[in-house]
């Protein structure tokens, strides 16, 4: 029998960064995941974009979870040796005069704090960019090599013991007040549910009102197309070597197929073809499933009866900027400060969870 604080299900940037975290505090923690090659992790762009959306919204508590999460990522980078992080201007486009209009007007009331550097109202010129109508150029974003660091972080705890491949059985787990054991096999102060999308499944948790979506990204070469930050105009563009992008995404509502579509494809290809004129070749293309919420706010904290189990995720489509500050703030929690915040808390839900379930 293997004795451990904390047992986490999933090494995706939900489950990763909490390990990581709790193991930062010397804590003994095992972790279980098969390695999947589409999580939605693996298949990520990995962008921290501020603002978001056709109404430029600022992104839910930007001005604490970017700086949080940039921080975080240049530690991993300092640990590794290897860059993770790439903190890069983003150029998010108008798509029409009355876009620029609705924005330009908005902004006399300063709604994006620090995050937007300038507006230009007509075409910034960039190498193969069109942007007839201009656009917002934000500030303090960038983009993840979200593949990379995980299999940084998951070579680790192959050599170092604390990582399993093996896909966590729930029908095998027995709890107490005390704690947890696994399969006769390992013991556990508490177990973490960091399954993404698949925790639909979960016998403790699929009461939750996760909202799975599928996303498609492509892989693309473009020659002449800049580099010098990621574009934003119905898709974005984010540079990941001279003259390669990855260009994202797609979102698909049950039924979808969890593999890459020609449909998808072809969607994201004709939204590059409105933000460049130039030619270009597509290399690859991946599919993940989203763990989005109803209400589009994580899901953290504790099972409501089963006082050893909790659960960390519904990160949606902003894991990146979620994973660091919501691990440190479940960390706090498991180890007896600090309090969960309401309006991420699973709390918010119990009603939802029928009484014949565990
Ligand atoms: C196409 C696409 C593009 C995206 N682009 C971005 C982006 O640019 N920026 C951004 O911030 N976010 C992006 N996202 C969203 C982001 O990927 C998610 O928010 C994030 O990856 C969710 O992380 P997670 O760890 O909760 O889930 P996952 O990454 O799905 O990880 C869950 C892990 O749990 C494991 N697991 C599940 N069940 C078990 C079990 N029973 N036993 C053991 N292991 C188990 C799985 O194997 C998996 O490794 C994108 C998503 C998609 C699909």
């Amino acid at each position: 029998m293997t004795d451990c604080d904390f047992l986490v299900v999933g090494h995706g940037i939900a489950g990763a960064t909490l390990a990581y975290v709790l193991r930062q505090r010397g804590h003994q923690v095992m972790v279980y995941d098969p390695g999947q090659e589409n999580s939605a992790s693996n298949v990520a762009a990995g962008l921290m974009n501020p603002v978001a959306g056709k109404r430029f919204a600022l992104t839910w508590r930007a001005a604490d979870l970017l700086p949080f999460a940039a921080t975080f990522y240049r530690e991993l980078e300092q640990r590794f040796g290897q860059p993770f992080f790439t903190e890069t201007p983003i150029l998010k486009l108008f798509g029409s005069l009355e876009e620029q209009n609705a924005v330009l007007t908005r902004s006399a009331d300063q709604p994006w704090g620090d995050f937007v550097a300038g507006l230009v109202t007509s075409d910034p010129g960039l190498p193969g960019v069109n942007g007839p109508f201009g656009g917002a150029w934000l500030r303090h974003g960038g983009h993840l090599a979200v593949r990379t660091l995980l299999a940084a972080l998951a070579a680790e705890g192959t050599r170092d013991g604390w990582l399993r491949r093996e896909t966590f059985d729930w029908t095998r787990l027995a709890t107490s007040a005390a704690g947890a054991t696994y399969a006769g096999r390992v013991r556990a102060r508490h177990v973490i549910c960091c399954e993404g999308a698949a925790a639909v499944r979960n016998p403790y948790f699929g009461w939750l009102p996760l909202t799975p979506n599928q996303g498609e990204v492509l892989d693309v070469d473009c020659a002449d197309l800049s580099t010098a930050q990621v574009l934003n105009r119905g898709a974005y563009v984010v540079p990941v070597g001279p003259g390669k992008f990855r260009v994202g995404a797609t979102y698909r509502w049950p039924p979808f197929s969890e593999v890459p579509t020609a449909v998808g494809r072809e969607e994201l290809a004709a939204r590059l073809t409105i933000i460049t004129d130039l030619p270009f070749t597509v290399t690859g293309q991946r599919a993940g499933v989203r763990p989005a919420v109803r209400d589009r706010r994580p899901l953290l904290g504790p099972h409501p009866t089963v006082p050893s189990l909790s659960f960390c995720g519904g990160y949606g489509s902003k894991g990146v900027m979620l994973a660091p500050r919501l691990a440190t703030l479940l960390a706090d929690w498991l180890d007896g400060h600090g309090e969960i915040w309401p309006d991420v808390s699973l709390q918010r839900y119990n009603t939802l969870r029928p009484a014949s379930v565990i």
